[in-house]
Protein backbone atom coordinates (compact mmCIF):
# COMPACT_ATOMS: atom_id res chain seq x y z
CA UNK A 1 0.00 0.00 0.00
CA UNK A 2 1.50 3.54 -0.63
CA UNK A 3 2.45 5.65 1.80
CA UNK A 4 0.00 8.08 0.29
CA UNK A 5 -1.99 7.09 3.46
CA UNK A 6 -1.85 9.78 5.79
CA UNK A 7 -1.66 7.91 9.02
CA UNK A 8 1.99 7.40 7.83
CA UNK A 9 3.95 9.15 10.44
CA UNK A 10 4.03 13.05 9.57
CA UNK A 11 5.81 15.09 11.63
CA UNK A 12 4.59 18.94 12.14
CA UNK A 13 6.99 21.32 12.34
CA UNK A 14 4.24 22.98 15.01
CA UNK A 15 4.50 19.64 16.91
CA UNK A 16 7.56 20.63 19.00
CA UNK A 17 6.75 24.55 18.97
CA UNK A 18 5.07 24.16 22.20
CA UNK A 19 8.43 22.75 24.23
CA UNK A 20 10.99 24.16 21.66
CA UNK A 21 10.22 27.64 21.44
CA UNK A 22 13.28 29.45 23.04
CA UNK A 23 11.33 32.67 23.91
CA UNK A 24 8.83 30.58 26.00
CA UNK A 25 11.33 28.74 28.03
CA UNK A 26 13.02 32.18 28.55
CA UNK A 27 9.70 34.36 29.54
CA UNK A 28 8.51 31.52 31.94
CA UNK A 29 11.88 30.97 33.44
CA UNK A 30 12.18 35.00 33.75
CA UNK A 31 8.85 34.69 35.53
CA UNK A 32 9.92 32.55 37.79
CA UNK A 33 12.81 33.90 38.75
CA UNK A 34 10.56 37.26 38.82
CA UNK A 35 8.17 35.65 41.25
CA UNK A 36 10.68 34.45 43.92
CA UNK A 37 12.20 38.09 43.63
CA UNK A 38 9.75 39.67 44.45
CA UNK A 39 8.44 37.15 46.87
CA UNK A 40 11.86 37.56 48.80
CA UNK A 41 11.77 41.21 48.98
CA UNK A 42 8.22 40.95 50.28
CA UNK A 43 9.70 38.80 52.92
CA UNK A 44 12.13 41.23 54.12
CA UNK A 45 9.30 44.34 54.27
CA UNK A 46 7.38 41.71 56.59
CA UNK A 47 7.93 42.94 59.62
CA UNK A 48 8.58 39.85 62.44
CA UNK A 49 10.19 37.73 59.47
CA UNK A 50 13.22 35.55 60.60
CA UNK A 51 15.66 36.59 58.54
CA UNK A 52 15.92 38.23 54.72
CA UNK A 53 18.71 36.90 52.40
CA UNK A 54 19.12 39.41 50.02
CA UNK A 55 21.61 38.05 48.08
CA UNK A 56 19.55 35.29 46.19
CA UNK A 57 16.99 38.05 45.33
CA UNK A 58 19.43 40.47 43.84
CA UNK A 59 20.96 36.69 41.62
CA UNK A 60 17.20 36.18 40.92
CA UNK A 61 16.47 39.90 40.03
CA UNK A 62 19.66 39.87 37.72
CA UNK A 63 18.74 36.42 36.11
CA UNK A 64 15.74 38.03 35.13
CA UNK A 65 16.93 41.31 33.59
CA UNK A 66 19.41 38.65 31.41
CA UNK A 67 17.14 36.73 30.27
CA UNK A 68 14.50 39.38 29.77
CA UNK A 69 17.11 41.21 27.16
CA UNK A 70 18.84 38.08 26.18
CA UNK A 71 16.94 35.13 26.88
CA UNK A 72 15.31 34.12 23.54
CA UNK A 73 18.14 34.04 21.29
CA UNK A 74 20.03 31.85 23.92
CA UNK A 75 20.31 28.48 22.10
CA UNK A 76 18.54 26.10 24.48
CA UNK A 77 21.54 24.32 26.10
CA UNK A 78 22.25 27.78 27.54
CA UNK A 79 18.98 27.81 28.69
CA UNK A 80 19.01 24.62 30.86
CA UNK A 81 20.63 25.91 33.69
CA UNK A 82 18.64 27.88 34.61
CA UNK A 83 16.25 24.64 36.58
CA UNK A 84 19.62 23.83 38.89
CA UNK A 85 20.52 27.40 39.08
CA UNK A 86 17.12 28.67 40.30
CA UNK A 87 17.73 25.39 42.79
CA UNK A 88 20.65 26.69 44.31
CA UNK A 89 19.11 29.64 44.83
CA UNK A 90 16.10 28.71 46.57
CA UNK A 91 18.71 26.23 48.43
CA UNK A 92 21.02 28.96 49.64
CA UNK A 93 17.65 30.96 51.00
CA UNK A 94 16.57 28.45 53.15
CA UNK A 95 20.04 28.01 54.03
CA UNK A 96 20.10 31.89 55.50
CA UNK A 97 16.76 31.05 57.13
CA UNK A 98 17.42 29.00 60.76
CA UNK A 99 13.38 28.37 61.08
CA UNK A 100 11.93 25.32 59.72
CA UNK A 101 10.22 27.71 56.79
CA UNK A 102 7.82 26.83 53.86
CA UNK A 103 10.28 28.65 51.47
CA UNK A 104 11.22 24.87 49.94
CA UNK A 105 7.43 24.88 48.02
CA UNK A 106 9.21 27.08 45.71
CA UNK A 107 11.72 24.05 44.53
CA UNK A 108 8.29 23.34 42.42
CA UNK A 109 9.10 26.18 40.08
CA UNK A 110 12.59 24.92 39.15
CA UNK A 111 11.33 21.35 38.64
CA UNK A 112 8.11 22.43 36.37
CA UNK A 113 9.98 24.07 34.39
CA UNK A 114 12.79 21.97 33.51
CA UNK A 115 10.38 19.10 33.00
CA UNK A 116 8.07 20.75 30.97
CA UNK A 117 11.02 21.71 28.95
CA UNK A 118 13.43 18.64 28.95
CA UNK A 119 11.36 16.18 29.64
CA UNK A 120 12.22 12.90 31.15
CA UNK A 121 16.24 13.87 31.50
CA UNK A 122 15.36 17.30 32.50
CA UNK A 123 13.39 15.36 35.55
CA UNK A 124 16.19 12.85 36.30
CA UNK A 125 18.50 16.04 36.23
CA UNK A 126 16.46 18.80 38.41
CA UNK A 127 15.04 16.04 40.89
CA UNK A 128 18.88 14.81 41.76
CA UNK A 129 19.76 18.79 41.92
CA UNK A 130 17.23 19.10 44.23
CA UNK A 131 17.79 16.11 46.11
CA UNK A 132 21.39 17.16 46.66
CA UNK A 133 20.97 21.15 46.92
CA UNK A 134 18.37 20.12 49.93
CA UNK A 135 20.52 17.70 51.94
CA UNK A 136 23.10 20.04 51.88
CA UNK A 137 20.78 23.28 53.01
CA UNK A 138 19.51 21.03 55.82
CA UNK A 139 23.22 19.90 56.67
CA UNK A 140 23.96 23.47 56.55
CA UNK A 141 21.41 24.67 59.26
CA UNK A 142 20.60 24.25 63.10
CA UNK A 143 19.91 20.63 64.35
CA UNK A 144 16.57 22.11 65.71
CA UNK A 145 15.00 22.73 62.44
CA UNK A 146 17.03 19.97 60.11
CA UNK A 147 15.41 16.78 60.11
CA UNK A 148 15.44 14.22 57.37
CA UNK A 149 11.09 14.44 57.36
CA UNK A 150 11.96 17.99 55.85
CA UNK A 151 13.69 16.24 52.96
CA UNK A 152 11.51 13.37 52.92
CA UNK A 153 8.76 15.68 52.51
CA UNK A 154 10.24 17.94 49.83
CA UNK A 155 11.43 14.65 47.83
CA UNK A 156 8.01 12.89 47.56
CA UNK A 157 6.61 16.68 46.52
CA UNK A 158 8.74 17.21 43.63
CA UNK A 159 8.78 13.72 42.19
CA UNK A 160 4.77 13.60 42.16
CA UNK A 161 4.95 17.70 40.18
CA UNK A 162 7.74 15.96 37.96
CA UNK A 163 5.51 12.98 37.23
CA UNK A 164 2.07 14.55 36.81
CA UNK A 165 4.34 17.25 34.48
CA UNK A 166 5.97 14.78 32.15
CA UNK A 167 2.83 12.61 32.13
CA UNK A 168 0.73 16.05 31.19
CA UNK A 169 3.24 17.66 28.44
CA UNK A 170 4.02 13.50 26.91
CA UNK A 171 0.02 13.79 26.57
CA UNK A 172 -0.17 17.63 25.22
CA UNK A 173 2.69 16.11 22.63
CA UNK A 174 0.24 13.22 22.02
CA UNK A 175 -2.68 15.43 21.23
CA UNK A 176 -0.99 17.79 19.13
CA UNK A 177 0.70 15.25 16.96
CA UNK A 178 -3.38 13.86 16.38
CA UNK A 179 -4.37 17.36 15.40
CA UNK A 180 -1.35 17.70 13.06
CA UNK A 181 -2.20 14.61 11.65
CA UNK A 182 -5.76 14.88 11.19
CA UNK A 183 -5.52 18.62 9.79
CA UNK A 184 -3.67 16.99 7.28
CA UNK A 185 -6.16 13.84 6.29
CA UNK A 186 -8.91 13.42 4.63
CA UNK A 187 -11.87 12.44 7.37
CA UNK A 188 -13.77 9.67 4.67
CA UNK A 189 -10.98 8.14 2.79
CA UNK A 190 -7.92 8.33 5.12
CA UNK A 191 -5.77 10.29 2.46
CA UNK A 192 -3.79 13.51 2.61
CA UNK A 193 -6.19 16.21 2.35
CA UNK A 194 -4.74 19.03 0.42
CA UNK A 195 -2.94 20.83 2.74
CA UNK A 196 -1.08 17.29 3.66
CA UNK A 197 -0.62 17.03 -0.23
CA UNK A 198 0.73 20.53 -0.51
CA UNK A 199 3.46 20.21 2.55
CA UNK A 200 5.14 16.51 1.78
CA UNK A 201 5.06 17.96 -2.29
CA UNK A 202 6.98 20.80 -1.64
CA UNK A 203 9.74 18.08 0.28
CA UNK A 204 9.26 16.10 -3.02
CA UNK A 205 9.69 19.26 -5.51
CA UNK A 206 12.91 20.06 -3.17
CA UNK A 207 14.25 16.58 -3.77
CA UNK A 208 12.99 16.57 -7.42
CA UNK A 209 15.01 19.77 -8.07
CA UNK A 210 18.26 19.04 -6.08
CA UNK A 211 18.38 15.43 -7.97
CA UNK A 212 17.00 16.24 -11.02
CA UNK A 213 14.67 13.71 -11.09
CA UNK A 214 11.28 13.30 -12.74
CA UNK A 215 8.11 14.21 -10.77
CA UNK A 216 4.97 12.92 -12.37
CA UNK A 217 1.11 14.18 -11.26
CA UNK A 218 -2.12 11.98 -11.63
CA UNK A 219 -5.62 13.74 -11.31
CA UNK A 220 -8.85 11.84 -11.34
CA UNK A 221 -12.08 12.81 -11.19
CA UNK A 222 -14.59 9.82 -10.91
CA UNK A 223 -16.98 10.39 -14.31
CA UNK A 224 -20.59 10.91 -13.67
CA UNK A 225 -20.55 10.68 -9.88
CA UNK A 226 -23.71 12.95 -9.19
CA UNK A 227 -26.14 9.95 -10.70
CA UNK A 228 -24.37 7.27 -8.11
CA UNK A 229 -25.28 10.13 -5.37
CA UNK A 230 -28.76 10.35 -7.11
CA UNK A 231 -29.50 6.78 -7.82
CA UNK A 232 -27.99 5.21 -4.59
CA UNK A 233 -27.78 7.54 -2.13
CA UNK A 234 -24.95 9.69 -0.63
CA UNK A 235 -24.28 6.93 1.94
CA UNK A 236 -23.47 4.52 -0.97
CA UNK A 237 -21.36 7.74 -2.79
CA UNK A 238 -19.58 7.67 0.16
CA UNK A 239 -18.54 3.76 -0.14
CA UNK A 240 -17.20 4.27 -3.87
CA UNK A 241 -15.11 7.22 -2.65
CA UNK A 242 -13.64 5.14 0.20
CA UNK A 243 -13.46 2.21 -2.59
CA UNK A 244 -11.50 4.59 -4.95
CA UNK A 245 -9.12 5.61 -2.15
CA UNK A 246 -8.44 1.82 -1.37
CA UNK A 247 -7.87 1.06 -5.29
CA UNK A 248 -5.38 4.06 -5.31
CA UNK A 249 -3.72 3.51 -2.18
CA UNK A 250 -3.39 -0.20 -3.37
CA UNK A 251 -1.43 0.15 -6.70
CA UNK A 252 0.63 2.95 -5.46
CA UNK A 253 4.43 3.03 -3.95
CA UNK A 254 5.49 3.88 -0.66
CA UNK A 255 6.90 7.28 -1.44
CA UNK A 256 3.94 7.86 -3.79
CA UNK A 257 1.54 10.74 -2.64
CA UNK A 258 -1.98 10.05 -2.66
CA UNK A 259 -4.93 12.62 -2.28
CA UNK A 260 -8.76 13.60 -2.07
CA UNK A 261 -8.84 17.03 -3.39
CA UNK A 262 -12.50 17.15 -2.50
CA UNK A 263 -15.56 15.62 -3.70
CA UNK A 264 -14.71 13.12 -6.42
CA UNK A 265 -11.24 14.13 -7.37
CA UNK A 266 -8.29 12.52 -6.37
CA UNK A 267 -4.40 13.39 -7.48
CA UNK A 268 -1.05 11.37 -7.03
CA UNK A 269 2.17 12.39 -6.96
CA UNK A 270 4.86 9.73 -7.70
CA UNK A 271 8.06 10.86 -7.14
CA UNK A 272 10.74 8.88 -9.59
CA UNK A 273 8.23 8.78 -12.32
CA UNK A 274 7.66 9.67 -16.09
CA UNK A 275 4.53 10.74 -18.45
CA UNK A 276 4.83 6.75 -19.28
CA UNK A 277 4.97 5.14 -15.95
CA UNK A 278 2.03 7.64 -14.63
CA UNK A 279 0.26 7.06 -17.29
CA UNK A 280 0.14 2.95 -16.79
CA UNK A 281 -0.18 3.71 -13.22
CA UNK A 282 -3.36 5.87 -14.11
CA UNK A 283 -4.64 2.60 -16.51
CA UNK A 284 -4.15 0.60 -13.70
CA UNK A 285 -6.12 2.14 -11.41
CA UNK A 286 -9.28 3.06 -13.70
CA UNK A 287 -9.33 -0.75 -14.76
CA UNK A 288 -9.52 -1.76 -11.15
CA UNK A 289 -11.99 1.11 -10.41
CA UNK A 290 -14.28 -0.24 -13.05
CA UNK A 291 -13.63 -3.74 -12.24
CA UNK A 292 -16.22 -5.76 -10.25
CA UNK A 293 -17.14 -3.28 -7.76
CA UNK A 294 -20.03 -5.48 -6.35
CA UNK A 295 -22.02 -4.50 -4.46
CA UNK A 296 -21.57 -1.09 -5.21
CA UNK A 297 -22.16 0.50 -8.62
CA UNK A 298 -20.05 0.68 -11.30
CA UNK A 299 -17.97 3.84 -11.67
CA UNK A 300 -15.20 4.63 -14.03
CA UNK A 301 -12.70 7.49 -14.00
CA UNK A 302 -11.18 9.93 -16.08
CA UNK A 303 -7.07 10.78 -15.67
CA UNK A 304 -5.09 13.54 -16.58
CA UNK A 305 -1.36 12.83 -16.13
CA UNK A 306 1.83 15.20 -16.17
CA UNK A 307 5.30 15.06 -15.59
CA UNK A 308 8.36 17.02 -15.73
CA UNK A 309 12.21 16.80 -14.90
CA UNK A 310 13.05 19.13 -11.92
CA UNK A 311 9.71 20.91 -12.35
CA UNK A 312 9.60 25.14 -11.70
CA UNK A 313 6.24 24.27 -9.24
CA UNK A 314 3.97 21.23 -8.15
CA UNK A 315 1.24 23.89 -8.67
CA UNK A 316 1.92 23.53 -12.55
CA UNK A 317 2.17 20.27 -12.36
CA UNK A 318 -0.94 19.99 -11.18
CA UNK A 319 -2.65 22.96 -12.97
CA UNK A 320 -1.27 20.24 -15.90
CA UNK A 321 -2.93 17.22 -14.76
CA UNK A 322 -5.88 19.54 -14.72
CA UNK A 323 -5.81 20.42 -17.74
CA UNK A 324 -5.26 17.00 -19.04
CA UNK A 325 -8.66 15.75 -16.92
CA UNK A 326 -10.73 18.18 -18.51
CA UNK A 327 -10.27 17.57 -21.62
CA UNK A 328 -10.27 13.87 -20.68
CA UNK A 329 -13.90 14.69 -19.80
CA UNK A 330 -14.01 16.72 -22.70
CA UNK A 331 -12.95 14.00 -25.32
CA UNK A 332 -15.79 11.37 -23.91
CA UNK A 333 -14.36 10.73 -20.35
CA UNK A 334 -13.30 6.86 -18.98
CA UNK A 335 -10.09 7.55 -20.63
CA UNK A 336 -6.55 8.94 -19.58
CA UNK A 337 -5.08 12.10 -21.18
CA UNK A 338 -1.27 12.96 -21.01
CA UNK A 339 -0.17 16.33 -20.78
CA UNK A 340 2.94 17.23 -23.33
CA UNK A 341 5.80 18.05 -21.12
CA UNK A 342 9.00 20.06 -21.72
CA UNK A 343 12.07 19.42 -19.89
CA UNK A 344 11.45 22.07 -17.61
CA UNK A 345 7.86 22.95 -16.95
CA UNK A 346 7.98 26.61 -17.05
CA UNK A 347 4.98 27.24 -19.13
CA UNK A 348 1.55 25.73 -19.79
CA UNK A 349 1.79 22.23 -21.07
CA UNK A 350 -0.18 21.61 -24.34
CA UNK A 351 -2.11 18.86 -24.84
CA UNK A 352 -1.49 15.47 -26.62
CA UNK A 353 -5.42 14.26 -26.95
P1 LIG B 1 -18.18 14.57 -14.33
O1 LIG B 1 -18.14 13.29 -15.07
O2 LIG B 1 -18.25 15.75 -15.23
O3 LIG B 1 -17.09 14.67 -13.32
O4 LIG B 1 -19.58 14.56 -13.53
P2 LIG B 1 -19.80 14.39 -12.00
O5 LIG B 1 -21.24 14.11 -11.77
O6 LIG B 1 -18.87 13.38 -11.46
O7 LIG B 1 -19.36 15.77 -11.45
P3 LIG B 1 -20.14 16.88 -10.69
O8 LIG B 1 -19.10 17.93 -10.32
O9 LIG B 1 -21.33 17.34 -11.47
O10 LIG B 1 -20.68 16.20 -9.38
C1 LIG B 1 -19.82 15.78 -8.36
C2 LIG B 1 -20.69 15.20 -7.28
O11 LIG B 1 -19.88 14.70 -6.23
C3 LIG B 1 -21.62 16.20 -6.66
C4 LIG B 1 -21.51 15.98 -5.18
O12 LIG B 1 -22.76 15.75 -4.60
C5 LIG B 1 -20.68 14.73 -5.06
N1 LIG B 1 -19.84 14.72 -3.89
C6 LIG B 1 -18.87 15.59 -3.55
N2 LIG B 1 -18.31 15.25 -2.38
C7 LIG B 1 -18.94 14.13 -1.96
C8 LIG B 1 -18.80 13.30 -0.80
O13 LIG B 1 -17.98 13.50 0.08
N3 LIG B 1 -19.62 12.22 -0.71
C9 LIG B 1 -20.55 11.95 -1.69
N4 LIG B 1 -21.32 10.86 -1.55
N5 LIG B 1 -20.69 12.73 -2.76
C10 LIG B 1 -19.91 13.79 -2.91
MG1 LIG C 1 -16.78 13.70 -11.58
MG1 LIG D 1 -15.33 16.68 -10.06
Amino acid sequence: MGAARADIACVSPSLHSLRGNRALMAYTAAAMYGGAAFDGAIEGLIPGDPSFAIAPVIAAGVVVTLLVAFGPRLPRWALAPLGPIGVLLIASALAATPGAGDGAILYVWPVLWSVFFFGGRGAVAILACVGAAHAATLLLLPEASSYPGRWVDVMVSVCVVAAVILRLANRNDELLAKLADEARTDALTGLLNRRGFDERAALELARARRELTSIAIVAFDIDYFKRVNDEWGHEIGDRVLVRVSEVLASQSREIDLVARFGGEEFVVLLPEADTEIAYKFAERVRALVAHDPEPLPPVRASAGVTAGVAPASIEALVHGADTALYSAKRSGRDRTVCADVPHRLTTEPSLLA
